[in-house]
């Protein structure tokens, strides 16, 4: 099941970086050594289907405390919700919780 899931998949991501990479060195020329160029907030999860980067969606909220008083500062929290289908070709993901 592993092998169709890899035979299935899209490399989309890792060309799309490849390109960005490219062209981010091109563009610094020969003012920097050892460029890094990495997705922001990349999710790996094992032995799935799915896209390694994922919308985020941030929240924040103050706190109601036990006696009812409100909290002064303001909590901030993030999730991330996974796509299910390749934002680059359209390919539907086939995750492994199906
Ligand atoms: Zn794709």
């Amino acid at each position: 099941m592993t092998e169709n899931l890899k035979s299935e998949s899209c490399k989309c991501f890792d060309e799309y970086l490849a390109a960005v990479r490219e062209k981010i060195v091109n563009n610094l020329g020969d003012n920097a050594i050892d460029t890094k160029v990495e997705w922001s907030n990349t999710t790996w999860i094992l032995g799935g289907d799915y896209a390694p980067v994922n919308p985020q969606v941030k929240f924040e909220y103050r706190k109601i405390k036990k006696g009812g008083e409100i909290a002064k500062g303001i909590t901030k929290d993030c999730i991330t919700v996974s796509a299910n289908f390749c934002c680059f070709c359209g390919r539907k993901y086939q995750k492994a919780d199906k």
